[in-house]
């Protein structure tokens, strides 16, 4: 072990988070991130209103994370939504709960917040190696990071990976590091795409007509679940907040079965019956009229026709999902780093002084907030580890250690300025 430094390698939420902590405990702390800018991804969730969290009973938050392992819920409970929301006005950035529960920045959006976080972390002496790919860890505690010069070891003390999922690959989170972690050793669950959309094989007629419309008010029923809401109709199939809801479900049984039915009513605000009255009135007027006259939407009645389901299954549609987005779409990945790789303080057990945060663990949530809660809560416990450890493992700075030079060996620094 080298250093009394942390390294934290990506600029996202749960690095930063995991930066402010240890910074915060009076550690020097570098950040690699190998976009130009940090917190890409954030600033994309910050498009949709920027769903911090969730006012729901602690409990029923937890019991939102699928299959989570305790050490996920711990950090949870240890990090809460309330938290959560203390650290974001504590930025300045006051925050409401909207009428579902959901938790927002009054701002509705991610820009002032990240502004406010990085000027923070600025103060508090954090260092950004912005424009840095990270290769690997070095087998020492320290990373590997390509460079002008070529691959060179960051030395560090301690180590966050914090390199996110695989999806919006734009935003700089595209799964490379999963490669390296194999190649160490450690057990990675194939990444998959959450809170995804799904493939039809529409005709040409309604792909045409309808790509890109959405169908408002919907209940969407899959197996024992339900969900009310909106879902948009796409130019490949269908995705959307109803959808996303019951996405993980929804994928394992395509991947199981092949396909997946999806049941939709297109009217869940009026009974069967109540539906069918309307639907059989004045029979001489078109039934794509009295589909109107009852309330379905254009888009409803398309799918309708597109289904070959006659006014009787307006309330129970049966739409054939024969595929899973592909994971750029997707909000969010499902699959990552072993929970068995993890220990209590989310140090990698294979990897002493190696401690791991944020979605390139394997968790999966709805959408709601949980997600990013999710990532601060286990940036926030990868952070108190990583200080535990150093704390118990504190030795002097070595500079000329056998060994180190190949690749070449770097303390860590900064070169640009993390805005
Ligand atoms: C469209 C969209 C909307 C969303 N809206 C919400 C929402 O409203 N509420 C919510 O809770 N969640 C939302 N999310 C999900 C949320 O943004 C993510 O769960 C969260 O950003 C993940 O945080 P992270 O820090 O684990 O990873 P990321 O935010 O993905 O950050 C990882 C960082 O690591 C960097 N990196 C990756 N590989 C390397 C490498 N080899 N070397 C150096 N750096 C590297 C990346 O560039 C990136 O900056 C949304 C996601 C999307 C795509």
């Amino acid at each position: 072990m080298r250093g009394t430094n942390a390294v934290v390698v990506g600029g996202g939420p749960s690095g930063l988070i995991a930066a402010e902590h240890l910074a915060s405990a009076g550690i020097q702390v570098t950040v690699i991130e190998h976009m130009a800018t940090a917190g890409r991804k954030l600033l994309i969730a910050g498009r949709g209103g920027l769903n911090l969290t969730h006012s729901e009973p602690l409990d029923e938050l937890l019991g939102r994370y699928r299959n989570a392992p305790a050490q996920l819920l711990e950090a949870i409970r240890s990090f809460t939504p309330a938290d959560l929301v203390a650290w974001c006005e504590s930025l300045d950035q006051p925050t409401f709960v909207g009428t579902s529960g959901r938790i927002f920045p009054t701002a509705l959006r991610a820009t002032p917040l990240l502004r406010a976080w990085l000027d923070r972390l600025h103060r508090l002496g954090v260092q950004f190696r912005l424009g840095h790919r990270c290769a690997g860890v070095d087998g020492a505690g320290g990373v590997l990071v390509h460079s002008a010069d070529g691959l060179v070891a960051i030395e560090a003390g301690v180590t966050v990976l914090a390199l996110g999922g695989a999806t919006w690959p734009r935003t700089g989170s595209d799964g490379g590091w999963v490669e390296s972690l194999v190649s160490a050793g450690l057990v990675v669950n194939d990444l998959r795409p959450a809170n995804s959309g799904f493939g039809v094989p529409w005709t040409e007629h309604f792909r045409q007509r309808f790509a890109w419309q959405p169908l408002k008010n919907v209940r969407l029923t899959f197996g024992s679940r339900s969900v009310r809401g909106e879902a948009m109709i796409t130019d490949a199939g269908i995705e959307g907040g109803v959808v996303y809801a019951l996405s993980a479900e929804l994928r394992e049984a395509i991947d199981r079965d092949g396909v997946a039915e999806l049941v939709i009513d297109l009217h869940p605000d009026m009974s069967d019956a109540q539906l069918q009255t309307r639907l059989q009135s004045r029979p001489s007027d078109s039934s794509a009229t009295r589909r109107r006259r009852a309330g379905l939407s254009a888009v409803a009645i398309g799918l309708l026709n597109e289904t070959a389901t006659g006014d009787g299954g307006a309330k129970s549609l049966r739409l054939r999902l024969t595929s899973v987005a592909p994971m750029a779409r997707a909000i969010s990945t499902a699959g990552g780093i072993a929970w068995t790789e993890v220990d209590d303080s989310f140090m990698l057990r294979r990897l002493p002084g190696v401690f791991v945060a944020g979605e390139m663990l394997d968790w999966e949530a709805p959408t709601g907030g949980y997600l990013l809660q999710g990532c601060f809560s286990t940036g926030v416990a990868a952070a108190a580890g990583a200080k535990q450890w150093l704390g118990d493992h504190r030795q002097e700075p070595v500079t000329d250690e056998p060994g180190t030079e190949q690749p070449g060996t770097e303390q860590p620094g900064t070169d640009q300025p993390g805005s």
